[in-house]
């Protein structure tokens, strides 16, 4: 197995992405494990975030590094929560402050237009000058009330047309397959394989 280190401690992004890139022979190790602390997240892009993170977790592990840096755009909102999406209702993070922020800052709009952004970076090394980097996107809507309870985030939230169901009553296989993370993945499992 190839070792790569995740740089992030959530537990639902980790199972996410283990599950694609376990078939490929890759083990990933969440930074905790390592006793890598978080990094600064201070830009305003999910890429810079996502550099950031992979960047510091490479320097500080000596391994291989791959960062998700991801959140939802609602389109009335001009795009937040965006990269502030963990933190959206502030300190500390939580899921259920920030879906009930999410539903009062929408309360006055019809626009219910919303995408997750999912921004994945690999460096293999500190200096790598060329970093793997691959995105993704899933449209959708924001409802007016929770359903499901698969997922994590605004998963209860977000419904997506095509499939006549919020992403938290997907199965996880499926969420997988068509997520933003679950695309960025595909691009960057195919850049991996050619690299
Ligand atoms: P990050 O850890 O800085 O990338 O923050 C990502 C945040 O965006 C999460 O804490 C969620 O609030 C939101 N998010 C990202 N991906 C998803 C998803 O697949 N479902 C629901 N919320 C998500």
């Amino acid at each position: 197995m190839k070792k790569l280190l995740l740089a992030s401690n959530n537990a639902k992004k980790l199972k996410e992405l283990d599950a694609l890139l376990a078939p490929l022979g890759y083990v990933l190790i969440p930074q905790g494990e390592l006793g890598i602390p978080e990094a600064e997240e201070p830009h305003p892009t999910f890429i810079e975030n996502a550099l950031a993170k992979a960047r510091h977790a490479a320097r500080l592990s000596g391994l291989p590094a791959l960062a998700d840096d991801s959140g939802l755009c609602v389109h009335a909102l001009a795009g937040a929560p965006g990269v502030i999406s963990a933190r959206y209702a502030g300190e500390p993070k939580s899921d259920a402050r920030n879906n009930e922020k999410l539903l009062a800052d929408l309360a006055p709009h019809t626009d219910r237009r919303a995408h997750f952004v999912s921004c994945l970076v690999l460096c293999r090394h500190t200096n790598d000058p060329q970093p793997l980097i691959a995105e993704g996107e899933w449209h959708g809507e924001i409802l007016t009330e929770l359903r499901g309870t698969e997922g994590f985030g605004y998963d209860p939230l977000f419904f997506v047309p095509a499939l006549g169901r919020t992403a938290a009553e997907l199965e996880p296989e499926l969420k997988n397959r068509v997520s933003h993370r679950g695309q960025a993945m595909q691009r960057l499992l195919a850049r991996l394989q050619g690299a």
